[in-house]
């Protein structure tokens, strides 16, 4: 078994969508760690968790239409 490094904050990766934001298309900021990910609308205050999928050279974004809060 591969021990996780999860518990060192290595893997934590923060950036921002502009324009990201499914609800009202503003700024999104991301928060990515080897638990998932969270995101956050600091126009409109939507919170999700998006699945992020890692590519060779970009960064996917899905969104589940899991509403429940
Ligand atoms: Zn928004």
């Amino acid at each position: 078994m591969t021990q996780s490094t999860e518990d060192r904050g290595e893997r934590v990766a923060d950036f921002t969508l502009p324009e990201g934001c499914v609800l009202c298309g503003g700024e999104v900021s991301i928060r990515a760690t080897p638990a998932g990910a969270h995101s956050y609308c600091a126009s409109c205050r939507h919170l999700s968790r998006p699945q992020l999928r890692m590519r060779k050279d970009s960064l996917e974004l899905i969104y589940a239409t899991d509403v429940r809060a």
